[in-house]
């Protein structure tokens, strides 16, 4: 039966949550997060080595994160070898031995909370609520990924050495989520982290030794990327998780289409990448709710997830009332430095990502399209922002490529015009997230079932899948699956060849 509309519950936080840390600290209490995690938000030159490339905080570029040694060929090639070295010892360890230490790796992100909280604010440019879930969702992952492999798993054979290519959007959580998956079955790994995000990454690499990982079973390879082409075209890598931008997903897949894994199977490979993710609002839908969960979806980590919403369908009765309520939310959000805590907005992540965004404004702005756009705190001048931005379009054909940043585009449509509308968006073969308020059944399970997205989100926001409760991933230009966070996904991390054991 379909649940009654607007009474869809939030699914609690798997894991990560309500729970008091190893020092005492309760973990729901944001409050004191904030504190803490201020303490470590001041730049501190004594604990920061000089070596290497400088990683500059987003919302303020003169302030230098950290600095990272990028790797070279010949490091890249060492640090291969010891992966496959080191198969032998990890395949052959216990699977409830591994899974005890990527639990280990959990309680210890927990221990640290704030600390890396700021961390990830200054290096990604996270508010702090940002923060403070994306360490909860890496500590999802790892619990669930370790619950995973002890069970049906246990017995199951790995592959090998693994490639882990993931982006600064989520640099923990799904940096975390693709190396505890391969771990958690018995491959090393060899980890590349986002250029703009490698010391995080490190961090997390530092943990999982701390708990117990051996050092050669996974590597942490900074780098730009060509280090992920090199580790992808090393015909002992064994398989590649991805995530990403779908070009660079397409020039994996090419590379990977040269080789066979010894056992003659394909190399598996798994790509998560982007979304032209939309939301239909009929009349029947209430102002109030679509508004608030409009501004999480579109405007919330800046617009970059690629669960994002770019695309709000407002039927032209309400359109109105939906687009002026809308703005004068978007008024109310301050886009400024994450280190202010009442900052609603943080920056996007480089220079060249804010001339991007700010080219495709500017051009639907010069054919004619309205553009509404909020303003910047005082602050934000000295980093790398763009204001919550909405634009009225009139076709789903006037977006050409996916924009990944806080700009919403708006379409009216007629009511006999829905389904129409719907083979649009089907249409841009992007099929991630897809979202549908309104009060009529029909419509609901009309939708649902037209539409080709992997995650359906009914009279709520598009965004923030919960690990193990809501597996999160898509089709066509959007990804391969299995979903992250959801019972197949480590199964692709396995050979092929012998019988998996029965479910
Ligand atoms: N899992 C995240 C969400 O549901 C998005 C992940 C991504 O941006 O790659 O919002």
């Amino acid at each position: 039966a379909t649940p009654p509309a607007y009474t869809v519950p939030l699914p609690p936080a798997l894991y990560g949550n309500e729970r008091l840390n190893s020092r005492g600290l309760d973990l729901s209490d944001e409050n004191t997060l904030r504190r803490l995690a201020q303490v470590f938000l001041a730049p501190n030159p004594h604990l920061t080595s000089t070596q290497g490339t400088p990683v500059r905080n987003p919302a303020n570029r003169d302030d230098i994160v950290g600095h990272i040694g990028f790797m070279g060929t010949a490091d890249i090639e060492s640090a291969i070898q010891q992966a496959q070295a080191a198969f032998p010892l990890w395949r052959d360890t216990p699977a409830t031995q591994r899974a005890e230490h990527l639990e280990r790796t959990a309680e210890l992100l927990e221990a640290d909370m704030p600390r890396l909280m700021a961390l990830i604010m200054r290096e990604a440019g996270k508010t702090l609520a940002n923060a403070v879930a994306e360490i909860r969702e890496a500590v999802d992952f790892l619990r669930y990924y370790a619950a995973q492999a002890r069970g049906a798993l246990q017995d199951a054979t790995p592959l090998g050495p693994v490639a882990c290519i993931s982006p600064w959007n989520f640099p923990l959580a799904i940096f975390l989520g693709q190396v505890s998956a391969a771990l958690a079955v018995g491959n090393t790994v060899l980890a590349k982290p986002a250029e703009e995000t490698p010391l995080i990454a490190r961090e997390a690499i530092c943990l999982l030794h701390e708990a117990g990982i051996p050092q050669n079973a996974v590597h942490l390879i900074p780098g730009e990327g060509a280090a992920g082409a090199q580790l992808v075209g090393d015909s002992r890598i064994t398989a590649v998780l991805f995530t990403g931008s779908t070009n660079v997903a397409r020039l994996i897949q090419k590379q990977l289409a040269g080789r066979l894994n010894s056992d003659l199977t394909p190399v598996p490979f798994i790509a998560e990448t982007g979304g032209q993710n939309a939301l239909i609002v009929d009349s029947s839908a209430l102002t109030e709710q679509v508004v608030a969960d409009v501004l999480a979806s579109a405007f919330d980590s800046a617009g970059q997830r690629c669960s994002a919403l770019r695309l709000l369908c407002v039927q032209e009765e309400s359109a109105d009332r939906v687009v002026t309520m809308l703005q004068g939310a978007m008024r109310e959000l301050r886009t400024g430095t994450p280190e202010r805590p009442e900052t609603d907005v943080g920056p996007v992540i480089s220079a060249e990502a804010q001339t991007m965004i700010a080219d495709h404004i500017a051009t639907l702005a010069t054919q004619g399209h309205r553009v509404y756009q909020t303003s910047l705190a005082p602050e934000a001048q000295s980093g790398t922002f763009i204001p919550p931005t909405l634009i009225e379009i009139s076709a789903i054909s006037d977006l050409k490529k996916e924009v990944f940043g806080p700009v919403l585009h708006v379409l009216r449509y007629r009511r006999e015009d829905i389904s129409q509308v719907m083979k649009a968006i089907n249409a841009t073969g992007y099929a991630l997230t897809f979202g549908v308020h309104s009060r009529i059944d029909d419509t609901i399970e009309t939708l649902k079932a037209q539409s080709h997205a992997g995650n359906i989100y009914i009279n709520r926001n598009l965004v923030g899948a919960v690990v193990g409760v809501q597996p999160f991933g898509g089709h066509g230009l959007s990804g391969t699956g299995p979903k992250a966070g959801g019972p197949l996904y480590l199964r692709r991390l396995l050979a092929q060849r012998p019988a998996l054991p029965a479910e």
